[in-house]
């Protein structure tokens, strides 16, 4: 019997430890390495650790990360307009997953390439894609495959039912901010910006802090998204404790002052979420 119990708690301790490092390595790998890091460059680290945290995302079905920045950007030009590739106002499943199937026909290559000049420098990151062509999706989906293999055969069936459990959950998160952090009946504004993003702290928790989402509209460039002492943000405490390694260096804050300004005054132009291209 104590036997029985000591295995059960063994295997559970196991399962809770893998968990916890493929929800922190894929779902980092979305907010810290396609987002924060690629998108709207709020930070810089060293070569290694920039692939390293993008491979986080990749291996969780997020497609290239050339073309997850293409698409995220435009999506800060023109958040819940005609333009917006998931705006949930064109209806909860199309905000959800739909817009995955469409982005050939929304966003051409060359619309796709004026997004992101800078990432088209990095023959690494192009390697896995630069259009929306379904051979960058097959190749996804290949080395996700080939990488659960790989868990399975070294470390058992354990550490690969935490990572299916902790990639469904990653996987999903990030659409539910598109779905659900742009719908007027969830969360709150700290912010008047010209979209209808909100903050959403359910999603904020499944998705390391990204559902803060209408500060980041506010003030998209800053590496901190929970900006109210509840506004928990875990990709942010994970950004601060790589610059106090000396990993992460040019963190973009705004001061208190900036912020007062940007709640009290004025909303950000669209021209304004041109993040991160020119520098
Ligand atoms: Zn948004
Ligand atoms: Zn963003």
């Amino acid at each position: 019997m104590d036997f029985a119990h000591g295995s059960v708690l063994s295997l559970t301790l196991t399962f809770a430890a893998w968990f916890f490092f493929f929800f922190c390595y894929q779902g980092m790998g979305i907010t810290l390495g396609y987002h924060r890091l690629l998108t709207h460059k709020s930070f810089k680290v060293p070569a290694w650790l920039r692939y390293l945290l993008v491979s986080g995302g990749y291996l969780n079905l997020m497609g290239g990360p050339v073309n997850w920045v293409g698409v995220h950007r435009l999506h800060h030009q023109t958040s819940d307009t005609e333009g917006d590739p998931h705006s949930p106002l064109f209806g909860f499943k199309h905000s959800l997953y739909e817009w995955m199937f469409t982005m050939d026909a929304r966003q051409t290559q060359s619309e796709l390439h004026k997004q992101v000049p800078d990432l088209l420098q990095d023959k690494i990151l192009c390697w896995f894609g630069i259009d929306h062509c379904i051979e960058q999706a097959h190749l996804c989906l290949a080395f996700n495959i080939l990488y659960r293999c790989l868990i399975l055969l070294l470390f058992g069936y354990v550490a690969l039912f935490a990572n299916l459990i902790a990639s469904v959950i990653v996987f999903w998160s990030p659409q539910l901010v598109n779905a659900v952090c742009h719908v007027e009946r969830f969360g709150y504004r700290l912010f008047d910006t010209r979209d209808e993003s909100r903050n959403v702290w359910f999603i904020a928790l499944l998705s390391h802090g990204e559902g803060w989402h209408n500060n980041h509209h506010a003030i998209p460039r800053s590496a901190r998204h929970g900006m109210m002492w509840w506004e928990f943000d875990p990709s942010y405490v994970m950004i601060c404790i790589m610059e106090k390694l000396g990993l992460a260096t040019d963190v973009i804050r705004p001061t208190d002052a900036a912020m007062r300004q940007k709640r009290s005054q004025d909303q950000p132009t669209r021209e304004d979420a041109l993040v991160g291209v020119a520098d």
